[in-house]
């Protein structure tokens, strides 16, 4: 089907204008821009998107994509760090935002909430029925629950709660083809045929727009008590960790920032008071008075021989403070260069000191800063190759350092992406990771479900060439507050 062409662009709009019922179509530039762009910064020009304001309007669009071959973009809020919401094939993207209603049920501690609402809003209004929802990406006040469950996020409780994928139940939504589906149910358990929700779950937009999830709830802990500690070196940070978690404690936060993105921190946080040269670790304990003072006790013995008694957070408000400066990593990485390549890598636990010896030292043999913060209980690292924009040369030094990296970190039987996803700007690592027999399934799922390969085309399961693409510079997005 050859419908690229111009006329048929036009018809195509005429009649997606007008088969829409409670969603509207931007056209406009300025809008377009914010529609497409996301936090990687990358910027590709779609022909409109289509802000949905009724689920049912996306089997409409879907079924028009279909029918004269456009390239369907999906789009949450825009936080995800991997390009898979960029229409980098122009077309149209579908923006799912408005999809915001939240209902919990008390009695069987389920949220019934539209693809578009905040994270963190869940969390909150689980929280008015002593309820709690765990996953929280640390741009849970900024991200939508669908990008969530396209990416199955992970965050800074995953180790001791797990992952957005634990909490799934069912979901609602449209496979490529624009028909309607429900995987799963709202129930707790349930066995009827193919899993056809958990294939949903982390695929990134590339076989369906979910547009409504049922979530399973958790009862609230009462607590939480803070540590702030600061190891001497990134080495010793890592041998604390591990020796807290063979003492069999499970924070529920355990997060690391190396040197270097504690520098980062206190040029962009005035309230980061950090010593020059401080490594962090910053933990969470939670559950009643009586189980977080045992587990402190056994913690802080199992950490003091690599690092000096912790501060502890007196007040609520005063751990509130610390998580923010923890939230703010990302943004204040811009403080030291205009442009940053930025990897969310998994080690296995036990090779993490290996693989930082050999990172930081290629950084500084290219001449290239290698900060690095994350949530150290799961070996999730986000890694950063910082450069300027506007040096070419800055640039590729980064590239080469950050592909150097990834490589050692599979090579260590780690994984590219532990939460972030591969979008367009990680596909070209996809053949690190997986056999030749690997990537066929997947490409064979993909034909199946979406045979005219209109949804998230060209991602993901086919490589891109980043040569000669750069991000924008001197953007600000909401949350790089
Ligand atoms: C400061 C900052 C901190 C972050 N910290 C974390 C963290 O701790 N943990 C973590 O996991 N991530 C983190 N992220 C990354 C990002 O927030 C997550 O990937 C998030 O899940 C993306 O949600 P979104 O709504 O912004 O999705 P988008 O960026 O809009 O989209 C992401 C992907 O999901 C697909 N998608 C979106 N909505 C739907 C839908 N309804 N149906 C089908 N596909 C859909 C898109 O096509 C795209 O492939 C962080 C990002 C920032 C900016």
């Amino acid at each position: 089907m050859d419908l690229s062409g111009r006329d048929s662009n036009r018809a195509a709009l005429a009649e997606l204008k007008g088969s829409l019922g409670n969603s509207r179509v931007e056209t406009s530039e300025e809008n377009l821009f914010f529609e497409s762009i996301d936090h990687s910064r990358y910027f590709f020009r779609p022909e409109a998107a289509v802000i949905i304001g009724d689920p049912s309007d996306v089997g409409t669009v879907l079924k028009l994509a279909n029918k004269y071959g456009v390239c369907v973009s999906v789009r949450g809020r825009g936080t995800g760090c991997s390009g898979g919401a960029l229409p980098q094939k122009g077309g149209w993207v579908l923006d799912l935002s408005g999809l915001g209603e939240i209902k919990i049920n008390a009695s069987t501690w389920v949220a019934e909430v539209g693809a578009g609402v905040i994270t963190a809003d869940i969390d909150k209004a689980a929280g008015e029925y002593g309820l709690f929802y765990p996953p929280d990406p640390s741009s849970h006040l900024y991200c939508s629950i669908g990008g969530n469950i396209a990416c199955n996020a992970g965050g800074l409780r995953a180790a001791k709660y797990g992952v957005t994928r634990d909490y799934v139940l069912a979901l609602e939504g449209y496979l490529p083809s624009g028909e309607f589906v429900r995987f799963g149910r709202p129930l707790r358990k349930f066995s009827v045929g193919l899993n056809l929700r958990d294939l949903w779950i982390g695929s990134e937009g590339l076989l369906g727009v979910i547009t409504k999830a049922f979530l399973k709830l958790a009862r609230r802990p009462e607590k939480t008590r803070t540590y702030l500690f600061f190891p001497p070196n990134s080495k010793a940070a890592f041998r604390c960790v591990s020796a807290i978690l063979r003492a069999r404690v499970m924070p529920s936060i355990l997060e690391f920032m190396d040197s270097q993105s504690c520098a980062c921190a206190k040029k962009y946080c005035p309230e980061a008071s950090f010593a020059d040269g401080s490594t962090v670790l910053l933990a969470e304990l939670d559950g009643s008075e009586a189980q977080i003072d045992s587990a402190e006790a056994e913690m802080l013995s199992a950490a003091a021989n690599y690092a000096p008694p912790p501060e502890i957070a007196k007040t609520s408000a005063d751990a509130q403070k610390l998580w923010a400066i923890r939230r703010k990593c990302s943004q204040s990485m811009y403080e030291i260069a205009d442009s940053k390549l930025n990897q969310d890598i998994v080690l296995p636990s036990d090779r993490a000191e290996e693989f930082f010896d050999y990172f930081n030292s290629i950084g500084r043999d290219n001449n290239v800063a290698t900060p690095t913060f994350g949530h150290a209980a799961d070996g999730n690292y986000h890694i950063h190759a910082m450069y300027f924009g506007s040096n070419p040369k800055s640039a590729a030094a980064a590239r080469f350092v950050m592909d150097k990296a990834v490589a050692k970190c599979v090579s260590l039987g780690g994984a590219v992406s532990g939460e972030h996803g591969i979008g367009i700007l990680k596909s070209r690592y996809m053949s690190l990771q997986h056999s030749p027999a690997e990537i066929e399934a997947m490409r064979a799922v993909k034909r199946a479900l979406d045979p005219n390969n209109i949804l998230n085309s060209g991602k993901v399961l086919e490589p891109f060439n980043l040569d000669g693409i750069y991000p924008l510079k001197g953007v600000r997005l909401p949350w790089d507050k």
